[in-house]
């Protein structure tokens, strides 16, 4: 569902183009996940970005079930945003002043794929039927970061791109959100695509792949 080729992306900087991305190519298939792994800095959140449509690479193409993301006017690319991929990051991203509720249906909402049913069993899958009138403030973390998967996977995304989901949470949290959020995927369509630097929760996934010097290796030759 995911086709990545030969991706170049530099970062204008005062010393002159840093190149962080480098001929960086990848697929991925309807439900397969992949962990993508890598020193601090060696360009892991820039890949996802692009692949997010946050951001455009300098050359190189992704293409999502054959359409080409650079081929797509700003609004279009801001449907996939909103529709076609789901994101969670370290610091969880939940908005403040909304319920736990109102913040598991956002996104669906935005997508137009607001499912009521879907919703309640996701609640009910990721322990926060109890909380749902809370506010994120009253969440721990573990907590919060299963209800942004929460609001990630209401929409039914072709993609969950996910950057160090757990890299805020203690080992016990951090197991319990990835068990919980592998168990939601494991009978869904929906392909993912995770940063992590443990190697503990990059085994979970189907495939490991590194980052480095701007290419990407099999993990296995680290
Ligand atoms: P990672 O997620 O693997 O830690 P990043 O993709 O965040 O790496 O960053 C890769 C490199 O690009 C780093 O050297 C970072 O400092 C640099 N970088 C990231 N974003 C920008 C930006 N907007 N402008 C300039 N340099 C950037
Ligand atoms: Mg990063």
């Amino acid at each position: 569902m995911l086709q990545v080729d030969d991706l170049i992306k530099h970062y204008p900087t005062a010393q002159g183009p840093l190149q962080v991305l480098d001929g960086v190519s990848l697929q991925l298939a309807p439900g397969e996940s992949l962990a993508l792994m890598g020193e601090s800095g060696s360009g892991k959140s820039t890949l996802l970005h692009l692949i997010a449509g946050l951001d455009r690479p300098d050359s190189g193409c992704i293409a999502v079930n054959g359409q080409r993301l650079d081929g797509l006017n700003e609004s279009a690319l801001a449907r996939w945003r909103r529709s076609g991929i789901g994101l969670v990051f370290q610091q969880f991203n939940l908005i403040g002043s909304l319920k736990v509720a109102d913040n598991l249906a956002f996104q669906a909402r935005l997508a137009g794929r607001h499912d009521r049913a879907w919703q309640a069993q996701l609640a009910q899958r990721l322990g926060l039927n109890g909380l749902l009138d809370r506010y994120p403030e009253q969440l721990s973390g573990g907590q919060q970061q299963r209800l942004a998967i929460g609001r990630a996977l209401a929409a039914r995304p072709a993609l969950l791109l996910a950057d160090e989901p757990t890299g805020n949470l203690d080992e016990a949290s951090s197991d319990d959100v990835m068990q919980l959020l592998m168990e939601l995927l494991a009978d869904s369509p929906t392909s993912l695509l995770m940063v992590t630097h443990s190697p503990r929760i990059a085994a979970r996934l189907a495939r490991r792949v590194v980052l480095h010097n701007g290419r990407l290796d099999d993990a296995a030759a680290h």
